[in-house]
């Protein structure tokens, strides 16, 4: 199944101006593995300057409304954020999921919004440590992928992002076993609503602690289609061998 890996970065609430050189050299890593795709998603700020500047890496955006306008202060819709040079954006995070009360019929609207205006998707899951100590991972995280994932999901608009929220920005990680079971079971799950054929076709990310050590190990599982990167995103340096591990 020739699913091209895809490997994004998230840069949350970090980058000024200045951090756009690092963008470039990323932009530069990624010509230079032309089989994987390579994507930021910058804060809003830097969406239209980091666009200009991007090489063959895409840029994303990180949240957007669900709405095409409206009075909403301080918001962004998904048509903006497409105009300001944003051809992905990341829906669920579990920093706004937990942070922000969003709900998987608020992330399934936000995806839908998105895709409306054409842009692509990475819709986020994951579990909590007590869920996980508690064996119960894999019913709850297909459970909420179900729940938010918009009508009409396909391949071609809408990557899944695996995150267990223990494993955000804290270098631990689950075992082999436990992302490649986990993976699995995601993948049936959209079976279940997309069809097989469809569901053989999304691209299932591990996100979470991924660095240069286990990029490899993580990209080698077969369902594994590559990763949405957090701290190791913010430099070329250490992204670099994300990307490579990728190729
Ligand atoms: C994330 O927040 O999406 C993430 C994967 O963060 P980190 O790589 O820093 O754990």
């Amino acid at each position: 199944m020739g699913r091209r890996k895809l490997v994004v970065g998230n840069w949350k609430m970090n980058g000024m101006r200045a951090h756009l050189d690092e963008l470039e050299a990323i932009g530069r890593v990624a010509a230079a593995h032309p089989a994987v795709e390579v994507g930021l998603c910058l804060p809003a700020t830097l969406i239209m300057a980091g666009s200009e500047r991007r090489g063959a890496a895409f840029i994303g955006a990180q949240n957007c409304h669900m709405d095409i306008s409206g009075a909403y202060t301080g918001s962004l819709s998904a048509e903006m954020l497409c105009e300001a040079g944003a051809s992905w954006v990341i829906t669920g995070h579990s920093e706004r999921r937990e942070a922000r009360g969003e709900t998987n019929e608020d992330i399934a609207a936000k995806s839908a919004a998105a895709h409306r205006v054409g842009m692509k998707v990475i819709l986020c899951v994951g579990e909590t440590i007590e869920v996980r100590d508690a064996g119960r991972a894999e019913e709850v995280v297909s459970d909420q992928l179900l729940a938010s994932l918009p009508e009409g999901a396909a391949a071609d608009w809408l990557a899944v992002a695996y995150e267990p929220i223990w494993a955000i920005g804290t270098g631990r990680i689950p075992t082999m076993e436990a992302v490649a079971s986990m993976h699995a079971a995601l993948r049936a799950a959209l079976a279940s609503r997309i069809g097989a054929d469809e569901a053989a076709k999304v691209r299932i990310l591990y996100g979470g602690s991924m660095n240069g050590d286990n990029a490899a190990d993580l990209m080698a599982l077969a369902d594994v289609d590559g990763g949405l990167v957090g701290g190791a995103s913010l430099s070329a340096a250490k992204f670099a061998p994300i990307i490579e591990a990728a190729d």
